[in-house]
């Protein structure tokens, strides 16, 4: 067993994003300016965006494009349940309803040929989520919004870097909203980018994310820039600081090295588990994608075994094994099976999978000895809990 505990994520921090975050400290400007200008340009040329619009958050992201929308009560946006609750809980606090598509068995995402039956007069919008950083099929999902005139909204979170079809995801017709927290395949600290080619659109969000200052606001207090300042309308509080960004604009240039290690850890579980009956791993879409791995999930069949997929987690902990949960469904959540419950059985896949998934290590720094740990110790627990 090992000695040391595995963390499933760890993000990988080098001397650059370390002396380039005192450089901010030290110059006297801490909160959003160049870097975060830097950090824009350098990530809307990366993923092929027409407009980067830099956040506190991906959640402030969805919550500012969902204000965008301008929704009444009573609209509906359909979106997957197999995401982070945020997706959902910013639906719902716009004041709209969240209307969840059941996934696809083996990628776990939105299940595109099960929408059309959940677009009614008062759809407004459709949210896929690229789970784990593998594309969603999107033709058809744009196919649809083409027809019923709705808004592609992509919860691009673990898709930094992902492609569909040779096209990054940040440049498709839609927007594309990034996270950059710790766990993600990048990181700004906390952080986020809203990508689109709508100019309007990335004007209103601009305006939404800093009291409704106009754009270049931040300038004020800089030899360039005038104190005097006007709001244009009431806004939020969702900016990204330059010393977010000093660690964005070093992680950006290694974001395709760290793809390709975590592709490697990921080819190698696959291989490795290839004869162990007791786990699905994850399948790999049809259509032509690059998949970013954010995360590796496979699902637990609990029903060859003597234990459920918590207790399965709680083992792997004992042999100093970490693991996440992406996701419980968002439906078996508490204030989601209260106040919006689905019906039983509506959501077969979603069910199937929020029961049995968990993640393991994946991260770039993490080396093929520890990729090994992890083999063992999923390999002896089940050993140890067959049916
Ligand atoms: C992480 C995540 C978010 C939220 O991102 P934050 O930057 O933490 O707000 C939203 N959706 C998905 C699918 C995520 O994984």
């Amino acid at each position: 067993m090992r000695s040391e505990f595995l963390p499933f994520s760890k993000p990988t921090i080098d001397d650059d994003e370390i002396n380039e975050v005192v450089a901010s400290l030290k110059s006297g400007w801490i909160t959003t300016g160049p870097k975060v200008k830097r950090f824009e340009e350098a990530f809307k040329a990366y993923v092929g965006a027409s407009y980067a619009v830099p956040l506190s958050s991906a959640t402030a992201g969805l919550h500012l494009t969902l204000i965008a929308l301008k929704l009444d009560e009573g609209d509906e946006i359909i979106t997957t349940p197999m995401t982070f609750a945020s997706t959902v809980s910013m639906i719902v606090l716009c004041g709209a309803k969240p209307v969840l598509v059941d996934i696809e068995p083996g990628t776990l995402n939105i299940d595109a040929a099960k929408i059309r039956e959940k677009i009614t007069p008062r759809t407004k919008a459709i949210i896929p989520v690229h789970f784990a950083g593998q594309s969603c099929d999107m033709d058809p999902i744009f196919a649809l919004a083409k027809e019923f005139g709705l808004t592609v909204i992509e919860d691009a979170a673990h898709a930094a870097g992902t492609e569909y079809k040779g096209k990054r995801i940040g440049s498709l017709d839609s927007i594309s909203i990034f996270s950059f927290h710790p766990n993600k395949n990048i990181t700004t600290g906390e952080g986020g980018m809203v990508c689109t080619a709508d100019e309007t659109l990335a004007e209103e969000i601009s305006l939404l994310k800093f009291h409704g200052m106009s754009r270049e606001a931040w300038k004020r207090f800089a030899a360039s820039g005038t104190p005097n300042y006007d709001i244009l309308l009431p806004g939020y509080k969702y900016n990204m600081m330059d010393i977010q960004a000093a660690i964005g604009i070093h992680q950006l240039p290694k974001l395709d090295g760290f793809i390709e290690k975590r592709r490697e850890i990921a080819e190698f579980y696959k291989a490795a588990f290839a004869d162990v009956h007791e786990l699905a791993t994850p399948a790999l879409a049809p259509y032509d994608q690059r998949h970013a791995w954010h995360l590796y999930t496979p699902l637990v069949r609990v029903e060859k075994l003597t234990i459920d997929r918590d207790t399965f987690m709680a083992e792997l902990k004992n042999l100093n094994i970490g693991t996440g949960l992406h996701y419980k469904a968002i439906h078996h959540h508490a204030w989601y099976r209260e106040n919006m419950p689905v019906p039983a059985g509506s959501l077969p896949n979603a069910d199937y999978a929020s029961d049995r998934i968990l993640s393991l290590p994946l991260f770039p720094a993490m080396t093929m000895d520890d990729a090994r740990d992890v083999v063992a110790a999923v390999k002896d627990v089940i050993a140890r809990n067959r049916k």
